[in-house]
Order: structure tokens, then C-alpha cells, then sequence
């Protein structure tokens, strides 16, 4: 069996803290969340390695960026400490074909902005209360398996405008105790790359020990996997015309030299 080779990026930073919430999220996720999703995820078809941000190269030097499938990324209060040329590699594997799962407030990571152009900005609201989270678009792959609607006990509330590009699949909706509503499964095509964004996952809460949840990421990660789309460079940019033209070119008594030159 071919096996997607899946890294998960951390940033790793809430879960060494010593504050008592520091502590609190060491007992949900002892050796990280990126550890604990490798572990969690775990299965046949998926070779999972877990990296984080104190890593040599931030975690993905080339020999770990370029053999990866599917990244999978979670980051919250260090997002301005990756590199900005890390970001432009993780760019050019996406555009190339590497899938790419953006977890909970990865929503204001370098990457995804840079993937999708806007500022990708939300409300929020951390009172522990309930988000209840329906499937809208059952046919798509991610929600396969996936219940039509299903609970989390508390979470962070995310809610709208949430302002990503209108060309995104909404996969997943949510409601949240408090009122508010949110598009909290999204999936994106940037040339070759496929690019899942699922909002639950907040650090204080067991939200990655739950089963429906990994269904979501595991699903996301088996989507993400495929190549889509236009791989950059198989577009030939100048093709010989399919037909006989037979409209006179009326720049052809014009120097070929000088008329490149104009571009
Ligand atoms: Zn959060």
C-alpha cells in the first residue's frame, strides 16, 4: 500500500507553558497536540511524522517539506516567528501538489493567509461553551463517515464574518451555544494543492481526543492527499494554434526584436 506521508507542524509553545493553563493543556496533551494527533491518527495508510517549531529549519527543512504528502498545521501565538522563507517553500509544495490542513487558529498563519490572499480574520469568544457542528455538504469526501450533526461540550467560539475568499467548498457549519454561527469546514484548490481549514481545536480543551473530530482530520488529510487542479509547470505558455489561422497578423511587418521588446 502506497502510504501518505503526513507531517504535522506544531508550534509547541501553550502546552510548555508554566502558568496554571499551561499545565491544564500539558494534562489534555502531555507531549504536544501535534504528538497527540500523529498518535491519534494513527492507521494503515498514513505514515505520520510530528515536528514542531524549536526544530532545526522551524521543523521542515527540505528533506521533511518535500517528502510530505499532507501538512497539517496548527499555530497560535507564534505565527509572526515562522520565517517568511519557510512560508514561501510551503507555498511552492502546495502550488505543486502537497496538501495542506490548517487546523483551528491556524486561520491567521502565514501560510493560510498566503494561500488564500485575505486576512482571514474572525470573531471569538472563550467561555467553555457548546458548538454544535452540522455537515451542509454530505457528498464532499471530507464529510464522509461523518455524522450530519454532532457536539462538542466546549470550545472556543469562532464565529462570522469570517473573511476567507468566497471560493472556498463549505463542508462543515457551526453553531455555538452563545448565538453565533460559523463556516468551520472550508476546502480550497490553489493550483495542484488541495487546502482543508476545520476550525474546533482549542488548546484547553480534549477537542483532539475526540473520535468525530479525528474522523474530520483524518478524512481531510486522505482528501488533501490527491492532486487537483493545475500543476504550474505543465501549462505551455505559448502553444502552437490548434487550427489554421488565417487572419493576417498585422503586426508582422514589425520587427519581432523590437515588438518582444514593448512586452
Ligand atoms: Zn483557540
Amino acid at each position: 500500500m502506497q502510504k501518505i506521508n503526513v507531517t504535522i507542524w506544531n508550534e509547541f509553545i501553550h502546552e510548555r507553558g508554566e502558568d496554571p493553563v499551561g499545565v491544564l493543556i500539558r494534562k489534555i496533551y502531555p507531549d504536544g497536540i501535534h504528538n497527540a494527533l500523529a498518535e491519534n491518527l494513527a492507521a494503515e495508510d498514513l505514515s505520520i511524522r510530528a515536528v514542531s517549531l524549536d526544530m532545526p529549519e522551524q521543523g521542515l527543512p527540505d528533506e521533511v517539506l518535500n517528502s510530505t504528502d499532507v501538512l497539517v498545521w496548527w499555530g497560535h501565538c507564534a505565527h509572526a516567528q515562522v520565517a517568511d522563507a519557510l512560508v514561501d517553500r510551503i507555498q511552492n509544495r502546495v502550488q505543486h501538489g502537497m496538501g495542506l490542513v490548517v487546523l483551528h487558529s491556524g486561520h491567521l498563519s502565514k501560510i493560510f493567509r498566503r494561500m488564500l490572499g485575505t486576512q482571514c480574520r474572525l470573531r471569538w469568544r472563550e467561555i467553555g461553551e457548546k458548538e454544535r457542528i452540522w455537515v451542509v455538504d454530505k457528498s464532499h469526501p471530507v464529510a464522509q463517515g461523518v455524522p450530519e450533526t454532532f457536539t462538542l461540550p466546549h470550545t472556543e467560539m469562532y464565529g462570522e464574518p469570517f473573511d476567507i475568499p468566497d471560493d472556498g467548498k463549505i463542508v462543515f457549519l457551526s453553531w455555538y451555544e452563545g448565538g453565533n454561527v460559523f463556516r468551520s469546514g472550508v476546502a480550497f484548490q490553489r493550483d495542484a494543492g488541495r487546502i482543508f481549514y476545520f476550525a474546533p481545536g482549542h488548546e484547553t480543551y480534549p477537542i483532539y481526543h475526540d473520535a468525530t473530530v479525528l474522523k474530520v482530520i483524518g478524512n481531510a488529510i486522505r482528501w488533501a492527499a490527491l492532486p487537483g487542479g493545475i500543476q504550474p509547470d505543465r501549462i505551455t505558455s505559448q502553444p502552437e494554434p490548434l487550427e489554421k489561422v488565417l487572419t493576417e497578423n498585422p503586426l508582422k511587418t514589425l520587427n519581432t526584436a523590437e515588438l518582444h521588446h514593448s512586452k
